[in-house]
């Protein structure tokens, strides 16, 4: 009895799993195509100078609009570009696309708007994916210094002599390098001195339950003053409420990104966004004038 079981078992996983892969391969199939026939899109997340109110950047957010699943979100399939090893195309696409926008926004008179793309780390494994990084700027026409390029903690931990040579790479030529979801890897504060990064970005579980819980806020305000001494900005994202965005101008936060502001939008919603600044920047004064 015990063989038929274990037999039975097997059987019934090895078909589950038989019927994962197709599924898999066909979604793979699905995503290799979807370049080509243009399902794949970019939202902008505005995120916003906290000393003027005004936006400085847009964080590019890429979205997948697959014929029968609808929104797909890239949580969703992030992952399985790298596996299917489709990562670098994609990669390249949205920063063609990211830039590309940047340029049109600043050509329409936004000159000092910047752009943060986000880099996967399996792209941070291949060292030439700097000068495909740097090529892509100069064939653009942006100026360097307005793309920023987001690395994960634990992507820049996990490749680290071919993340720095990378890194270092772009260092050179001005662009920026931003520290995505910090203080949730395994680095320490005392990294960032070793590699030439300019920006800190605040994960946003430490604001969830912040600024209610003492500790996370101490956390906050710890990564701020070091990051500061350290001469880099900060940017704390996911930030939803204005009591949060009290506490966060209290501490001296840089700038801020989150839903309270704006979720990630369309080009279009975007490009009107832009010629109204001000209604952000009266929100940011108004939420930071109680208790400064
Ligand atoms: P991330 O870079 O940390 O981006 C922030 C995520 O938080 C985005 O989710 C954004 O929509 C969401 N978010 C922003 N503000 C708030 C808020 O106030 N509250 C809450 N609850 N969420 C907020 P999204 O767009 O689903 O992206 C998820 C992750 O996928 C990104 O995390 C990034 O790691 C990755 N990703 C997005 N676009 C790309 C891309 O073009 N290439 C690569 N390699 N990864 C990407
Ligand atoms: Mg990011
Ligand atoms: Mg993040
Ligand atoms: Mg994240």
């Amino acid at each position: 009895a015990k063989t038929t079981v274990g037999r039975d078992v097997c059987l019934y996983f090895s078909k589950e799993m038989n019927q994962r892969s197709k599924t898999q391969l066909r979604m793979e199939g699905q995503l290799h195509r979807a370049i080509e026939r243009g399902e794949l899109f970019l939202e902008y997340q505005p995120v916003v100078d906290m000393s003027t109110g005004r936006i400085s950047s847009f964080e590019a957010l890429i979205r997948w609009r697959h014929p029968e699943l609808g929104l797909v979100t890239p949580d969703n399939f992030i992952p399985m570009a790298e596996n299917a090893g489709l990562i670098e195309s994609i990669g390249d696409w949205v920063l063609e696309n990211a830039c590309r926008q940047l340029k049109a926004w600043q050509t329409r008179g936004h000159d000092h708007l910047s752009m943060a793309i986000n880099l996967s780390p399996v792209q941070l494994r291949k060292a030439e994916l700097a000068e495909n990084i740097v090529s892509i700027v100069e064939q653009t026409g942006i100026s360097p210094g307005s793309l920023t390029i987001e690395i994960t903690e634990s992507a820049l931990i996990q490749n680290l002599d071919t993340a720095v040579s990378i890194i270092d790479r772009l260092s050179s030529v001005g662009i920026r390098v931003s520290l995505d979801d910090f203080g949730t890897g395994y680095s320490s504060l005392s990294y960032l001195k070793r590699f030439p990064i300019d920006i800190v970005k605040i994960d946003r579980s430490f604001l969830q339950d912040f600024p209610s819980h003492a500790h996370d806020t101490a956390i906050i305000s710890a990564i701020i003053a070091m990051a500061h001494s350290l001469g880099l900005h900060v940017i704390a994202e996911g930030v939803e409420t204005e009591e949060q965005l009290k506490v966060l101008q209290n501490l001296k936060c840089d700038e801020i990104q989150g839903y309270l502001f704006s979720r990630p939008i369309s080009r279009e919603q975007a490009t009107a966004l832009l010629s109204s600044p001000s209604n952000i920047r009266r929100q940011v004064w108004a939420a930071g004038s109680n208790d400064k």
